[in-house]
């Protein structure tokens, strides 16, 4: 049985929580109560391999506090799911500078030469009339600093999530 662990990271609000409730449990919670750091269990089998998944989903105040958030779940994770809100542009500089902090922590701890898998993830596609961040702006994002990416709306559907944390979950197996 392989173990997996993967950390979700960006602003407050932006959909960390209900982006991977809707992965865990193919629902959407409009209100989940997020002021303590959860890690989530879960058993899967992908490609006939069994896995146990855990995932870190930081409270919300402590994602404020760009150093603390990144120095445990960079030793601790596989993987990261970066999330960012479109219809919030600050959602999304944040993201850029998480990205940055996730490769500077990676380099600090003498692990730079190996890139961890990253999925940047534009939630909240449902409001895409009142977008601030255009769909392109985000493929680049994730072009530089070689990451997957994907527009989701944690509201609406589950299965651009569902195929993102298959991915990732297939990257983390090969690297
Ligand atoms: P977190 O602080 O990043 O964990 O964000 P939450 O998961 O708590 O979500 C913050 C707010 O955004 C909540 O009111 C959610 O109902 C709402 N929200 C989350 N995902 C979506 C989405 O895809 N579309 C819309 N319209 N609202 C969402």
């Amino acid at each position: 049985m392989n173990d997996i662990k993967l950390a979700l990271l960006g602003s407050e609000g932006a959909g960390k929580s209900a982006v991977l409730v809707r992965f865990l449990t193919r629902r959407f919670i409009g209100e989940y109560a997020s002021n303590t750091n959860s890690l989530y269990h879960k058993r899967l089998s992908i490609d006939g391999r069994q896995l146990n998944l855990e995932v870190f989903d930081p409270c919300s105040e402590q994602s404020s506090e760009a150093r603390c958030i990144l120095e445990e779940p960079v030793d601790w994770a596989d993987g990261f799911v970066v999330v960012y809100n479109i219809s919030d542009r600050s959602s999304f500089i944040r993201a850029k500078n998480i990205l940055l902090q996730i490769r500077e922590a990676r380099v600090d701890n003498c692990k730079g030469d190996v890139e961890v898998p990253v999925c940047l993830v534009g939630n909240k596609q449902d409001l895409c009339h009142i977008r601030q961040v255009c769909e392109d702006e985000g493929r680049c994002l994730a072009q530089e600093n070689h990451c997957n990416f994907q527009e989701v709306s944690a509201a609406e559907s589950y299965q651009d999530i569902g195929n993102l944390f298959t991915q990732l979950i297939r990257q983390v197996m090969e690297h």
